[in-house]
């Protein structure tokens, strides 16, 4: 069992690479969609203020159009005055030049803040403009940089999985199969060392009977509390071994 753990045991740490792959591939797709992302946003900013001040043309147009027609009401009640004999009636026209008067006043005061306005947000938008330029410039490279990160990832990707499949087909199907769907379940180490009579995938700690049964290696032996595959590590087995059968003749010599 030892044995064909050995094949199944480097076929993980090809998985285990690929998945840190898989990961950092993933890290430098999001960091491509924020930048795409925070120009998105600029662009939509850009649109909107030129929107905006779109709109304040058109107002600042209809006000001077008004104006236009205040002002040329002012000349018609002007002639109209000069013709004028009766004193009321001159009076009346008087007070409709006064009323005209201050229209066209208020009305040139409004095109006068508009236009202001106009000209804040023009240089808002001229802003907006060289930082979206600027952002551009400078993320143009940093996503070509990450491209070409992603390529190489994906190429080393492809090597580590041809070697991986390569081993696959010389290793136990049975033990291959319960492999990949505890990997597929845990995206981590599946098959484990027991370390200090420890499972060390959830480090929680073993009984001597299950201890044993890994030692023995006969069968497939599964972690009761993570499901994950024990292994004996072969550095320990001589230097294990040599302790227990010590402290077995102990026991034996305390027994007797
Ligand atoms: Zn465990």
């Amino acid at each position: 069992m030892q044995e064909a753990l050995k094949v199944v045991l480097e076929i993980q740490e090809f998985d285990m690479k690929m998945i840190r792959l898989m990961r950092l591939k993933k890290e430098r797709q999001k960091e491509l969609e924020q930048i795409s992302s925070l120009r998105k946003e600029l662009h939509d900013q850009l649109d909107e203020k030129a929107k905006e001040i779109t709109e304040l043309d058109k107002t600042i147009q209809t006000f001077e159009q008004k104006i236009q027609e205040v002002t040329a009401k002012l000349k018609r009640i002007e002639s109209q005055q000069s013709g004028v004999k009766k004193v009321d009636e001159f009076n009346a026209l008087t007070l409709e030049m006064t009323a005209a008067e201050k229209e066209k006043v208020s009305l040139e005061q409004k095109v006068s803040d508009l236009v202001d306005k106009k000209v804040s947000e023009e240089e808002f938008l001229e802003k907006i403009k060289s930082s979206l330029k600027t952002s551009e410039e400078s993320s143009l490279s940093l996503e070509r940089e990450i491209q070409s990160s992603i390529q190489l990832i994906n190429e080393e990707g492809a090597s580590l999985k041809k070697q991986r499949d390569t081993l696959s087909t010389k290793a136990d199907q049975d033990i291959m199969r319960i492999y990949e769907r505890l990997l597929r379940n845990k995206k981590d180490r599946v098959i484990v060392p027991i370390e200090n009579r420890t499972c060390s995938g959830c480090h929680i700690v073993l009984t001597a009977q299950h201890e044993n049964l890994v030692r023995k290696g006969e069968n497939l032996v599964f972690c009761e509390h993570c499901s994950r595959v024990h292994y004996w590590p072969e550095s320990e087995v001589a230097e294990e071994g040599a302790a227990t059968s010590t402290k077995r003749s102990r026991r034996r010599m305390a027994n007797a």
